[in-house]
Order: structure tokens, then sequence, then C-alpha cells
């Protein structure tokens, strides 16, 4: 039985007098057995959220939103997987934000990952096409690349010890209002399986959660999750709004009791 996760990628928002105030607030509004959380605040913050989160409620993780792929060196401002080790249990790697604006390639993603669960950081690896790619039909094919592409450098039982995630986020529904369809994303849920046996994951292809993301709210959240091949979400935009990620995570449980009872 495959975890129900929700994660929250608050991107470039909030500052460290802020952030441990907004995690305890989701955490309190989120108590909902079964269901892993996850708030991925940016680096500076992610201490705060750490201290706030053991003392209020240590269930819920903290992730950082990337890793660099070396481990030290002369890379001005960037963080290494091992500056993460007691701060953060999660990393989001190959995020489209990072694939536009830090020209972040397949191969450099695939570092990360490498470095990531070197480090025991639980990666969550996005995947997506852009609008033009999917108005061409190429929304398999460009995904299928991206995973053969970050996934080459490490063995699957490598990433699969490491509780590799993967998210599909369509890059045209990332903080649009525009979501794909829930059976639109069932259909990529089955394909990145099918392209993980097929780079040799075989049966553990069926052991890897796989998350939607594109404008999530506690108004679309029932749409991705009464797809069984979904296993939940990783919200950018409504994930700061503790109304939301109550709503979100409500029906998270729902599911997660379901699979339970299954
Ligand atoms: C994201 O940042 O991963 C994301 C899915 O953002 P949003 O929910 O705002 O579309």
């Amino acid at each position: 039985m495959r975890d129900v996760i929700v994660a929250a990628n608050w991107k470039m928002h909030t500052t460290p007098s802020d952030a441990g105030d907004l995690a305890s607030t989701i955490a309190a509004r989120t108590r909902v057995s079964g269901v892993t959380r996850v708030i991925c605040p940016p680096f500076v913050s992610l201490a705060v959220v750490r201290d706030t989160l053991a003392s209020s409620d240590p269930d819920v993780g903290v992730g950082a939103q990337t890793v660099h792929h070396e481990l030290q060196g002369a890379y001005t401002g960037e963080i290494a997987a091992p500056m993460l080790v007691g701060l953060a249990s999660w990393v989001i790697v190959g995020h489209s934000e990072r694939r536009r604006d830090a020209a972040e390639t397949d191969e450099l993603i695939g570092r990360k990952l490498g470095r990531a669960v070197d480090a025991g950081l639980r990666p969550i690896l996005c995947v997506g096409e852009r609008l033009d790619e999917r108005e061409a039909g190429n929304q398999a094919d460009v995904v299928e690349r991206q995973l053969a592409g970050a996934l080459a450098a490490r063995e699957p039982a490598e990433l699969l010890a490491g509780g590799m995630v993967i998210a599909y986020e369509p890059v045209w529904a990332i903080g649009t209002g525009r979501n794909a369809s829930g059976r639109d994303a069932a259909a990529m849920s089955a394909t990145i399986r099918d392209v993980l046996a097929g780079l040799g994951w075989k049966a553990a292809a069926d052991d890897v959660p796989v998350l939607y993301g594109g404008s999530v709210t506690s108004s679309n959240i029932a749409e991705f999750l009464a797809e069984p091949s979904i296993d939940g979400a990783l919200v950018g935009g409504a994930s700061l709004k503790p109304d939301e990620m109550a709503g979100i995570v409500a029906r998270a449980g729902l599911t997660a009791a379901a699979r339970t009872a299954a």
C-alpha cells in the first residue's frame, strides 16, 4: 500500500519571522491519520520550521525546495545535500520553475537526486510537460525523456530505498488556476509507472508514490484522489493558506482510510 502524501511548496514566500507560525497553524489544522505531510519552506526558514514543528507536530516532515548537484565547492549561493542534514528530511528536485529559471537539465537533476538519497533526504522528483508539448500530443514522450534522463545515474533499488516520490506537474497547470483533469493525471501516473518498469524497476514501479501538482485546491483535490494511481499532491499557492491545506489533507485522509480498509 502506497503512502498518501501532501507536500507544501512555499516557493519564495514567507520570512523566518512568519514561517514558524504558518507551519504550526497548518500542522494543527491538518492532523489527519494516515496522511504524510511535508512542508517545504525557503532555505532560510528551514530551521525555524523544523524547530516549531519539533515542538508542535513532529509528524510533519520538513523539505527543501532544491539541492545542489555537487557536495561542496565554489558555488556561490548554493546549498549542498550534506548541509541540509538535520534541517530537512525531504527535498524537491527538478521543479519546473528551476528547470525554467536555473536551466536545470535532466542529467543535472539526476545528479541532485543522487546527492539527495546519499544524504538520506527523501526526494520528490518533479516531471511534466509544457503547454505546447501537450497541445502537440507529446506529453508522454516528454515525461519519459525526463524520467530516463534523471534516473539514469542510479540503480532503481537505491532510489526506491531512498523513498523517492514522483510528482507529475504539468507546467501549464502550475500557478495558473488551470488544473489538469483527474483522468489526465491518472493517465500520466500510469505512464510514469510503465516508464519506470521499462527502466528496470519492474514490479517495484508500483511501489513509487506518484503525486499530482498544478493548481491543486481544497475544491479540486477530490478529483485527483479519486484516482487509485494518484497518491497525493504537491501544492504550491494553496499551501500558504491554512484553510486550503485543511481541506486538502482532510480529503487525503479519506483516501488513506479507504486504502487501509481495502
Ligand atoms: C508547485 O509549485 O509545485 C505547484 C504545483 O504550484 P501551484 O499549486 O501553485 O500550481
